[in-house]
């Protein structure tokens, strides 16, 4: 590497730096907006964040940020501790918002501010002794929405990865020419970072229990031996780069002591949850409906009511019935605990309680908790949410349409002709496609938006605050982009299509609306398939 690009590349990695800090300084703001009540709690974060980013904008020369966080910086002093927001500072404090806010989007955000086309872009490191193959699996990654670069090198990928830590890297064995040069390489690189980089390692001619168990050790997390299929290798990776986004734990606690209150919120918080304290339990019902916790801490002893009447309360709401509970009690009454746990329950911490272990019981808990509720809501084939979630979601979002006054469309795609694709290529290949659309969609549409799997082939897709414009260009795009992704079948290959029909929502129920799509996706399908057609037209 030149002297030049190493310099551009560091210059590139500080600018993402300052634009990383920017964008945390504007999803604590969405934060605090979502939840007014609890503003003041959020008004140290917002100026901690703000005061950072100005800090790292001077520091790397990035004159823009420096202004507009500068600017945000002194409308937010103007915000009196403690105090809830009034109309007034949140529209002056919005306005530097939204200056930052355009400092930070790339200029393709730009361009779709407000339409759902913000790809989420995950770098992906691609390290095959074979480039021609490399460059056609980026290709087929850059169609899902990725972000994926290929090395000639171990030397070059060692570089770039001391520059930015990929999400994943898809490594040969034999990367560099050498017997097991890959491998050697991935030790190497593992050695430098804390935490793992989850690796698919490929290879072409060792499949020996030897290499598997040495690339397993250094975090091979796959290992594909002899043939790769790129649309295997795809969902793979997918995997991986999602494990890195989970979301942090939503925890609520219920203490009346203040100490012990506080003592919890310090602890989850540095373990990277989201807590929310109580210390009055009449406060419960409110802060259940505001706050939606995954789990749920109640102390056993308070005034006016005991724990455990709580989590009967808790349980009486449908909603709630697995919502892991979790007592907190200096009592060390075996009888008493399982009394307690008797009554709606899951586990039992005693005070004073170590870190370590409520971190990890609410971890166990969490976990559990997310897969059930997985099982519950998700399509096994797909991992989208299922009918009955997609319906249930819907209702949640037209009556927030509602309440906001803003728009919603609501869309419903159907493969074409996909009876063929069975029975040509086989149901395994057929269940490759409709995963490959899943993933298309996930990667291409915003955090904001709901996919389900409708049915067998078909797709609902329920867009917020987004006019029928805007739906149907967004949807058409991605018809557009997903005729042309390639689908492989062994040593064949074959494009499939889809129809699409969206209807805007105009103030009705769900089953009407849904009703209306259903309609323009037949239309779709009666003017020749492989269109979007949205109800008004
Ligand atoms: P059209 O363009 O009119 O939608 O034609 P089509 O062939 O897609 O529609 P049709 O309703 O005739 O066939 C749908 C096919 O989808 C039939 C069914 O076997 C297949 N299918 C449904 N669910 C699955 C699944 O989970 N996996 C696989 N591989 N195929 C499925
Ligand atoms: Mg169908
Ligand atoms: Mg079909």
């Amino acid at each position: 590497m030149t002297d030049e690009t190493q310099k551009d590349k560091l210059r590139q990695h500080f600018a993402r730096r300052v634009t990383t800090q920017a964008r945390v300084v504007l999803d604590t703001w969405q934060k605090l907006r979502e939840s007014p009540r609890e503003a003041p709690a959020f008004q140290g974060d917002i100026a901690a964040a703000t005061d950072k980013l100005v800090r790292y904008a001077q520091r790397f020369e990035m004159e823009k940020h420096a202004v507009a966080g500068q600017r945000l910086a002194d409308t937010l002093a103007q915000w009196p501790a403690g105090t809830p927001l009034n109309d007034e500072i949140t529209n002056t404090i919005q306005r530097s918002i939204d200056e930052l806010g355009q400092s930070t989007l790339r200029r393709t955000d730009q361009d779709q501010a407000n339409t759902p086309r913000t790809f989420r872009r995950t770098p992906v490191y691609v390290a095959l002794g074979n480039m021609e193959i490399a460059n056609r699996l980026i290709k087929q990654l850059e169609f899902f929405g990725f972000r994926a670069s290929a090395f000639p090198t171990p030397d070059a990928l060692m570089d770039a990865c001391a520059l930015h830590k990929p999400e994943t890297i898809l490594m040969d064995v034999s990367f560099g020419g050498e017997e097991h040069q890959g491998i050697a390489t991935v030790e190497r690189l593992q050695a430098r970072h804390d935490t793992p980089i989850p690796i698919v390692f490929v290879s072409d001619d060792d499949g020996t229990i030897e290499t598997r168990l040495r690339a397993s050790r250094c975090g091979g997390e796959e290992f594909f031996y002899p043939a790769v299929d790129p649309g295997q290798l795809i969902e793979k990776i997918e995997t991986y780069t999602h494990g890195n986004t989970v979301e942090p734990y939503r925890v609520l606690v219920l203490d009346d002591s203040r100490a012990q209150a506080k003592f919890m919120e310090t602890v989850l918080k540095k373990a990277g949850m989201t807590a929310h304290i109580i210390t009055d339990p009449m406060q419960i019902i409110h802060a259940l409906e505001a706050f939606t916790p995954e789990i749920i801490i109640l102390d056993m002893y308070m005034p006016g009511c005991t724990g455990m009447e709580i989590a009967r309360v808790i349980r009486q709401q449908d909603r709630l019935h697995s919502v892991p509970i979790i007592y907190l009690s200096a009592e060390d009454d075996v009888g008493k605990q399982l009394h307690a746990m008797s009554l709606g329950g899951d586990d039992f911490l005693t005070k004073p309680i170590d870190p370590k272990h409520l971190v990890a019981t609410i971890h166990n808990r969490g976990r559990r908790a997310r897969s059930l509720l997985a099982l519950m809501i998700r399509d096994s084939l797909t991992g989208l949410y299922n009918h009955t979630h997609t319906l249930h979601l819907l209702d949640q979002e037209i009556v927030k349409a509602r309440q906001k006054h803003q728009p919603l469309c609501f869309a419903m795609m159907d493969i074409d002709y996909f009876k063929k694709v069975n029975d040509t290529f086989g149901h395994p290949i057929g269940d490759r496609v409709l995963r490959s659309l899943s993933m298309f969609l996930k990667q291409r549409l915003r955090k904001t938006d709901h996919i389900g799997r409708y049915g067998g082939e078909e797709f609902a897709i329920i867009l917020p605050d987004t006019r029928e414009g805007d739906a149907r260009s967004v949807l058409n795009e991605i018809r557009e982009r997903f005729s042309e992704l390639v689908q492989p079948a062994g040593d064949r290959e074959f494009n499939v299509t889809f129809s699409c029909g969206i209807a805007c929502w105009d103030g009705e129920m769900s089953p009407t609306l849904c009703e209306r799509a259903d309609r323009a996706l037949y239309k779709a399908k009666a003017e020749g398939r492989n269109c979007v057609i949205a109800e008004s037209t």
